[in-house]
């Protein structure tokens, strides 16, 4: 079939490179001429593991081109899918809908025929059907474009296995047409067995929101009861073993630490608040803005345990942040709370650097203020504070005791409680963490 993907960013670069993999005829789109230039080469211009193998792969196939017109877009897809991005507004908890109404706004003039709108963006309810009121206003007589929302699950650093291998898909449609269209699409996973899930948009919005909602809060529940665990001299991580061996709970999602971040979790579920807001039925989420705060929350408290750490005073102390995006395997450093944390710390005056294997030039970008490197022994040495807070899988095959003679002092943080913290006391270090008790 052939499909374009508008806006390659982290979900439609993917989307286009995989989409191309299963056989589709894929044009991919984008404003950013530099992200088009490098994706046309075969470069990525971000890192996901395993995207520069299937891009490769299905540039090679001739399956895949780039472009930056919405009129050649418009020329080549009977499916188009949107997957630009979706950010909060500023000065709004509010989804800033720019983009997606741009892509419609400049796509429909030129459509030559009747075709399918899929949106993947994350987005308010009610956007599927304000979209395909805009879209008539706007596309030539006679051409009818059905808009469908078939939102995305994919996680970063997962995210070619996730839209090879998805958990469910979930198509929201209104009408027979679209869903056999759709079907089509995705006919390999679906032979595959993957879950299908055909419904009305409005529902098939929400489902994505939901989920977003439900693993936040997940994480602010386990990081709530490490507040408390730290109060009364328990230990978070046991408690979440013992809670996460009931099969209703389940143990993933339950790590308590620094909390979430990115470019989906925090403003998904602002966004959501404030859609439920103009529903009339705010009341009815008002837990998501606790479930905001108490995330917030642990990047204050990790700041305050580094400052009690050093003694009461960060002014000119060397520390050193391990990690700067705001999740293992992505460079995305969008909203992360290692940054922050980072960054509040270099604004207490500590002198801090910050290592990361794959996320350290957009790290410099974001906080130019920051001495971002991806040498970690560089980035220890003389620290007098480190401060575990992005869960790379690097940071657990550290040798404690090596490091302990790159430090000036052994004193560490683990903010995302990921560390074997026997090993690092036994090499001679102090381990910190949120929810844990000092040992006896
Ligand atoms: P991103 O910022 O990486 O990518 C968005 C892309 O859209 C950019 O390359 C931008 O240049 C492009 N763009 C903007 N306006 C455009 C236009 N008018 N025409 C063509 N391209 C345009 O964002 P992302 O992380 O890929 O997220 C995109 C959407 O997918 C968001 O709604 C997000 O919530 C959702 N989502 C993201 C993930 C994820 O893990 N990143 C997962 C699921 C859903």
């Amino acid at each position: 079939m052939r499909l374009t993907v508008i806006g390659t960013g982290y979900l439609g670069a993917v989307h286009a490179a995989c989409m191309a993999d299963i056989g589709h005829d894929v044009l991919g789109v984008d404003v950013d001429t530099e992200k088009i230039d490098a994706l046309a080469e075969g470069r990525t211009p971000f890192y996901e593991p395993g995207l520069d193998d299937v891009l490769t792969r299905a540039l090679a196939s001739g399956r895949l081109r780039f472009t930056t017109s919405l009129r050649e877009a418009a020329a080549h897809g009977e499916v188009h899918f949107v997957c630009v991005g979706t950010p909060q507004q500023a000065g709004s908890q509010a989804a800033d809908l720019r983009y997606v109404d741009a892509v419609v706004d400049g796509l429909a003039p030129h459509l030559p025929a009747s075709c399918l709108v899929v949106g993947k963006s994350t987005v308010p309810v009610g956007t599927t059907g304000r979209l395909t009121a805009r879209i008539a206003g706007l596309a030539p007589a006679g051409v009818r474009a059905e808009v469908a929302w078939n939102p995305e699950f994919l996680r970063e650093g997962f995210a070619v296995e996730d839209t090879l291998r998805p958990d469910r898909l979930v198509v929201g449609v209104t009408s027979r047409e679209a869903d056999a269209t759709l079907r089509q699409v995705y006919a390999p996973m679906l032979e595959a067995g993957v879950p299908y899930i055909s419904t009305d948009p409005s529902t098939a919005e929400l489902v994505k929101v939901a989920a977003n909602s439900f693993l936040a809060t997940k994480i602010s529940f386990i990081n709530a009861m490490a507040e408390v665990c730290d109060a009364a001299g328990a230990d978070v991580v046991t408690l979440a073993d013992a809670l996460g061996h009931d099969t209703r709970i389940g143990r993933r999602f339950l790590n308590a630490g620094l909390g979430f971040g990115g470019g989906c979790l925090p403003k998904d579920i602002r966004a959501f608040t404030a859609r439920a807001q103009e529903l009339g039925v705010g009341a009815a989420v008002a837990f998501l803005d606790q479930v905001d705060e108490i995330n917030q929350r642990q990047r204050a408290r990790t700041v305050a345990l580094a400052r009690q750490a050093v003694g009461g005073d960060l002014t000119g102390r060397r520390v050193t942040v391990l990690g700067a995006t705001f999740k293992p395997n992505s460079d995305d450093v969008r909203d992360s709370p290692a940054l922050a944390v980072a960054a509040a710390l270099h604004r207490e005056g500590a002198d801090v650097r910050v290592h990361d294997p794959e996320g350290s030039a957009n790290a410099r970008r974001a906080h130019p203020e920051l001495r971002c490197t991806d040498d970690l022994l560089t980035a220890c040495q003389g620290a007098e504070l480190l401060l575990h807070l992005t869960e790379w899988s690097q940071y657990r095959e550290v040798d404690p005791v090596k490091l302990s003679r790159v430090v000036r002092e052994p004193v560490l943080i683990d903010g995302r409680n990921a560390l074997a913290h026997e090993e690092w006391r036994a090499a001679g270090w102090t381990v910190e963490a949120l929810g844990r008790p000092a040992p006896a």
